[in-house]
């Protein structure tokens, strides 16, 4: 079977306990069906992105004995395949400048499961769309279905919980979800593994699909490792940056996290045969509705 999954981290920081559960999860799943393992960097939001975490992440996975296939990918080399994704939506009539500030949208907006859903205020307003405005695409409501291989079967109706969404910020940044669907596409990925955080950006990033004509890669969902205040760990805030002196120690701990056996080893690369074999996720749904805080 073909397999090609990827972890795709944002170099805002030091890997955490969870970017550790997430690329862990992905490269055993991938291995376990004799897939593809690729590395793509989410370089986009430079505003975000601290210098030299890059380079800090590859060192760690490495250190981990985690090994991706083919070239790390940038999405900051990637702009023009983003430019040109946009085009084709603007093509279809489906993309809509906006100049609506946060504050307005705050006063306007119902709160939804990730913030403010956009009412599409400015959907039939004609605001120009050059780089000083955001660019939004139209949705409909229409539900997406999908089945997710751990958090099982997903319903959301983009329109009235999401809202119309951006694809280019007026800082002239494209859209996380935007560039996802287009690199995840790109490096012909067929299976995601990533955090929960990332659940409810789905059905975005498959509606973006179907408009670009992509094939929908298969997606399973990780529990999240939060704080012990139940918020969520970021690598910009710093929150637990994983402790490299350590690897087998960290590695276990994320089996166990993720309801896997653990591995007695001496060294990473005893580790990961042994850890590729056992690889379960269907033991990843039984620790799904624990609490998944991790405390230290
Ligand atoms: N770059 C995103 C992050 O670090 C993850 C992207 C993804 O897995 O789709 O949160």
């Amino acid at each position: 079977m073909l397999y090609r999954g990827r972890f795709a981290p944002s170099p805002t920081g030091a890997l955490h306990f969870g970017s550790v559960v997430a690329a862990l999860a992905s490269y055993l799943d991938a291995r376990h069906q004799q897939g593809k393992w690729l590395l793509r960097i989410d370089d986009l939001d430079t505003l975000r992105e601290r210098p030299g975490s890059a380079a800090q992440i590859l060192t760690t996975l490495e250190h981990f004995g985690m090994h991706w296939d083919e070239e790390v990918v940038y999405q900051s080399q990637h702009l023009r395949l983003y430019q040109q994704a946009l085009a084709e939506l603007q093509n279809i009539g489906l993309v809509y400048g906006c100049n609506c500030s946060r504050k307005h949208i705050a006063a306007i907006a119902t709160a939804g499961i990730e913030g403010f859903i956009y009412p599409g205020s400015c959907r039939d307003r004609g605001i120009s769309k050059t780089t000083s405005h955001s660019l939004r695409l139209r949705t409909n409501n229409l539900d997406t279905v999908f089945d997710d291989r751990i958090a099982g079967a997903i319903t959301q109706c983009i329109e009235s919980e999401i809202g119309d969404f951006i694809l280019r910020r007026g800082d002239g940044i494209f859209a996380y979800q935007l560039a996802v669907a287009v690199d995840d596409h790109e490096q012909g990925v067929t299976h995601i593994v990533r955090g929960a955080d990332l659940l409810h950006s789905t059905p975005r990033q498959m509606y973006l699909q179907r408009l670009l004509k992509m094939h929908h890669p298969v997606y399973a969902h990780l529990p999240l490792v939060t704080n012990a205040d139940g918020s969520k760990l970021s690598k910009s805030s710093e929150a637990w940056p994983v402790d490299t002196s350590n690897p087998i120690t960290t590695l276990n701990q994320a089996l166990k996290f993720l309801g896997q056996q653990q591995v007695p080893a001496e060294s990473v690369e005893e580790l990961w045969p042994q850890a590729i074999r056992q690889w379960d996720i269907g033991a990843v749904k039984g620790v799904m509705n624990h609490r998944c805080t991790l405390i230290f």
